[in-house]
């Protein structure tokens, strides 16, 4: 197992006073970087950094950083939570170490798809559907993983096929943290 022990703060972050929003760091007494080149392969709309030795990710609303010493999510709706999250990214490392020999590690750096690149494939009918305002707003949100494709069920309609393979080959849709899989 690569992470055995590891010290975990729950807290709210300074710039947020008030927000009730919280967030979770975790600090490793190994270093993990080996270990983020197999989550850059797997994890779908990860930024890994190697010079910073740093992977950063989105997911369910949820800013996530993999550093060499820690791992931190942030915008938990409370502790409970926050520190649950933590634990599954703690888990998600760990599988994912166990699975390395099957996993070809990515060493380059991906940037996530911009929202107007992701609007440009939305049926653009602002309909409503989805539950957000505009499809602009749907697509700032499905490139930040707080919306998936499966909430748009325009784009599952006939003659929207095309697009909505592209749009899967674009966007974040990683397995959910915070539980095993
Ligand atoms: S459901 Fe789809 S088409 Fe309708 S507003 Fe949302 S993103 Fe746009």
């Amino acid at each position: 197992m690569l992470i055995e022990r590891f010290d975990v703060e729950v807290f709210t972050p300074p710039c947020e006073p008030g927000a009730e929003r919280y967030a979770a760091k975790a600090r490793l007494t190994r270093d993990i970087a080996e270990v983020l080149p197999y989550l850059n392969a797997t994890l779908r709309g990860a930024v890994y950094l190697p010079a910073a030795q740093a992977l950063t990710w989105k997911k369910g609303g949820h800013n996530i950083a993999f550093h060499a010493y820690e791992i931190a999510t942030s915008n938990a709706t409370d502790r409970e939570e926050a520190e649950r999250e933590l634990r599954g990214l703690i888990d998600l490392v760990n599988k994912t170490w166990e699975r390395r020999a099957e996993i070809t590690p990515d060493h380059d750096t991906h940037q996530r798809p911009a929202p107007m690149a992701l609007y440009k494939l939305l049926p653009q009918t602002n309909c409503k559907q989805c539950g957000e305002p505009t499809c602009y707003t749907f697509a700032f949100k499905l490139g930040a993983s707080q919306k998936s494709l499966d909430d748009c069920p325009v784009l599952h309609e006939e003659g929207y096929a095309g697009k909505l393979a592209q749009l899967q080959s674009m966007v974040i849709e990683a397995p959910s943290i915070g539980r095993s899989e």
